[in-house]
């Protein structure tokens, strides 16, 4: 059941858009719950549809052409990747999490978006994952994990002197073509990383090393 609003005072401006995207989400619900009769029966379940919800609530919100006029050509470096994500929530209202998940659905090119907080303020050394989204895998997943090796570490935490809404370009390794970091909040940042489309991720390039001997 969907519940529009009146046009009382307070609701002029229309939904806020954490309200839109709950909206969006509660509708996946209702559409796997009716059409397919799904309901999860364990926890892996549970957040596996709450995923899926997210995606589709991402999709109606910000549909393909939308992302694309955003994209518009395959981004040259990490800050026109970052420039893309703020063009298209700025059209969709979308959080930076779902925006950056679009984007990377639609990028013809490999690349990390994530959010990462310090672990702890005493120790700059590692830092929790809050969330990641890659489509190829760099970071890897895993909600709430604490890194404490990782390259994009020490760049990070050179990142600290930046102010809320500042960016940094910086130079990794060579898996990666150019990186850049926001700080999104006093705790949040966000790493927007190209990766070196020559290189592949580690299990594909033991995959070919095996065709390449087997020739
Ligand atoms: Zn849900």
């Amino acid at each position: 059941m969907v519940v529009i609003r009146s046009a009382h005072e307070y609701y002029r401006e229309g939904l806020t858009s954490r309200e839109r995207f709950t909206v969006a989400h509660e509708l996946a619900h209702c559409f796997v719950e009716t059409q397919f009769g799904f309901k999860p029966t364990s926890n892996a379940e549970y957040w596996r549809l709450e995923e899926i919800c997210n995606g589709f609530a991402a999709a109606l919100l910000a549909p393909r052409r939308v992302v694309d006029e955003a994209l518009c050509s395959n981004p040259v470096d990490a800050v026109d990747l970052l420039c893309a994500i703020q063009e298209l929530r700025r059209r969709t209202k979308l959080s930076f999490a779902a925006a950056s998940r679009r984007i990377i659905e639609a990028l013809q090119l490999p690349a990390t978006i994530a959010c990462l907080a310090f672990a702890s303020h005493s120790r700059r050394t590692s830092a929790q994952l809050r969330w990641v989204c890659e489509n190829r895998s760099w970071i890897g997943g895993g909600r709430n994990r604490r890194m404490s090796s990782h390259p994009f570490l020490a760049p990070l935490a050179a990142a600290e002197a930046l102010l809320v809404g500042q960016v940094r370009r910086f130079e990794l390794n060579s898996d990666v073509r150019s990186a850049c970091v926001l700080r999104g909040s006093e705790d949040d940042f966000y790493l927007i990383a190209l990766l070196e489309s020559s290189r592949l991720p580690i299990g594909q390039a033991i995959a070919s090393a095996a065709t390449a001997r087997a020739r």
